[in-house]
């Protein structure tokens, strides 16, 4: 160890909640250090949200030019050069990069130590040959791909979304071990890219989602051409010239030319001397208080390492409730209640608060449900797009959940997710004025299906008006 480093906060990990604190605090006016071994921007910019989407974006176009007949215009089989795509990919990325870069937080005023860090004490971690004495350390460290431990996984070469990106090259056969929102998301690019794609899944698809909205994305999915098999377990994995196979413990064996592993996620917790610092954690991550306080009182977890929900925007959140608790000494928590996610697959499907048979379970008879197809909802109609639907869950007047399954679903819940957060009612919604023709009116006309029966139905309200023509 040559130097020593003396902060108020001390950051370990420079990805989307890293970020997040560092940025803040800085500016905040404390001092602040950020440990980042890997790629600046964590997996989001580099191997998560930002490749993916823009590989969706890309896979988009190419099924536009396969659909455009029923828009009077011919239909084409597209010519895809994968590498090219890869470029685009890249290219996005780079593009996002100096938001998330070095010089911008030096510029900051951020100390940037490029190196991984690891605890040698409750109160102190080395990085890049020197030793941190912080009054706050926080914990950003995020996930890893999840290797299951498969008889001849480790023997084959195969894809995670550490190295999927790279891939300059179309996949004859993918296969994809993993139906969550990774794996499909990943299914249905590679399959409008020009792949034969197979999926295989231990369990149910797209489980923590309603169930009524994630089979509208699998119908989708199974329409376009790829194969999902779930309640399906892989026993063993094979390797032979040019490709692989899944061998499955019902007998059946599914053989293709790559192979992505996107089952789940381990919290990057090896290597940081956890046990050095007093920081429980297990398995799923470090165990935190509903403040993000770790079992050292000195030391935060966020975002994938804290063992929640895994997104960028829990990370951004996590972010908010250290830098109110660090710095403003304000009792801060998360409010898992109120959790947005998208999937996006083609059509996207966004949550936001509690699922229907979540809020059912809360909530009993209390609750209330309205629902509209999305064929009801004229833009989509005027693109074509008017598959889905889109529901509200409330309990007396106030939204406490919303699905809805359908073209930018994850543009459209935009105002419920608000609606929750500020603790909003129906009428709220019901008296927006929200432009027409577009997919965001389905907010208010979630609230109007609230209302409607509450006002057209009522004899009372009736006589009501039947009284007041007459004066
Ligand atoms: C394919 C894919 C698609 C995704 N799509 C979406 C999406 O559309 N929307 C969404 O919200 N979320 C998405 N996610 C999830 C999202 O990427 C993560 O939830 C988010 O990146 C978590 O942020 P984080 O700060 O916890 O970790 P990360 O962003 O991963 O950052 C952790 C950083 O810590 C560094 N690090 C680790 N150990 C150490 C150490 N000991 N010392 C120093 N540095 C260290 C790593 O190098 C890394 O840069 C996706 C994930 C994947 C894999």
């Amino acid at each position: 160890v040559s130097s020593r480093i003396e902060t108020d906060l001390c950051v370990i990990g420079g990805g989307s909640g890293g970020l997040s604190v560092a940025a803040g605090a800085v500016q905040l006016g404390a001092r602040v250090v950020l440990v980042e071994g890997g790629e600046m921007g964590g997996d989001c910019l580099n191997f998560g949200c930002v490749p993916s989407k823009a590989l969706i974006a890309a896979a988009r176009r190419a099924e536009a030019m396969r659909t455009a007949g029923a828009f009077g215009i011919r239909a084409i089989e597209p010519e895809i050069d994968r590498a090219a795509v890869a470029d685009h990919v890249r290219g996005v990325i780079g593009a996002i990069a100096p938001h998330d870069s070095v010089a911008r937080f030096e510029g900051l005023g951020v100390q940037v130590v490029r190196s991984f860090g690891r605890f040698v004490s409750p109160r102190e971690l080395e990085a890049g040959g020197a030793r941190i004495l912080a009054r706050w350390f926080v914990i950003a460290t995020g996930s890893r791909p999840l290797v299951p431990p498969l008889p001849g996984l480790e023997a084959v070469p195969f894809l995670t979304n550490e190295s999927l990106f790279g891939l300059r090259e179309t996949p004859a056969h993918l296969l994809v071990l993993g139906a969550g929102p990774i794996g499909l998301e990943m299914a249905q690019a590679h399959r409008r890219l020009g792949s034969a794609v197979t999926v295989i899944e231990a369990r149910r698809a797209l489980a923590r989602d309603d169930p009524e909205a994630a089979a509208l994305v699998l119908a989708r999915l199974r329409a376009e051409g790829i194969a999902i098999h779930e309640e399906t377990q892989v026993a063993a994995v094979e390797g032979g010239t040019g490709g692989v196979t899944l061998a499955c413990t019902d007998g059946r064996r599914f053989a293709g030319s790559h192979l992505l592993v996107a089952a789940g996620r381990v919290p990057a917790t090896a290597g940081l001397g956890l046990d050095a610092a007093g920081v429980r954690h297990d398995a799923r991550g470090i165990a935190v208080d509903a403040g993000l306080r770790s079992s050292n009182r000195r030391i935060f977890a966020i975002g994938d390492v804290a063992g929640g929900p895994q997104f960028t925007h829990i990370a951004g959140d996590h972010a908010g409730v250290v830098i109110r608790r660090a710095l403003f000494r304000l009792p801060a928590r998360v409010r898992p209640d109120l959790l947005p996610w998208v999937t996006f697959t083609d059509p996207e499907l966004a949550q936001a608060g509690l699922t229907e048979a979540a809020a059912r379970a809360r909530h009993g008879g209390r609750l209330e449900v309205v629902r509209l197809p999305l064929a009801s909802n004229d833009r989509a109609r005027t693109e074509r797009a008017d598959e889905g639907f889109a529901k509200l869950m409330l309990v007396r007047g106030r939204p406490v959940g919303a699905t809805i399954v359908g073209a930018l679903a994850g543009e459209t819940i935009q105002p419920l997710a608000l609606a929750l957060s500020a603790g909003l009612g129906a009428g709220a919604l019901a008296g927006m004025i929200s432009p027409y023709p577009t997919f965001g009116e389905t907010a208010k006309r979630l609230a109007g299906q609230y209302y409607a029966p509450r006002l057209f139905g009522s004899p009372r309200i009736r006589r009501l008006v039947r009284f007041l023509l007459r004066l």
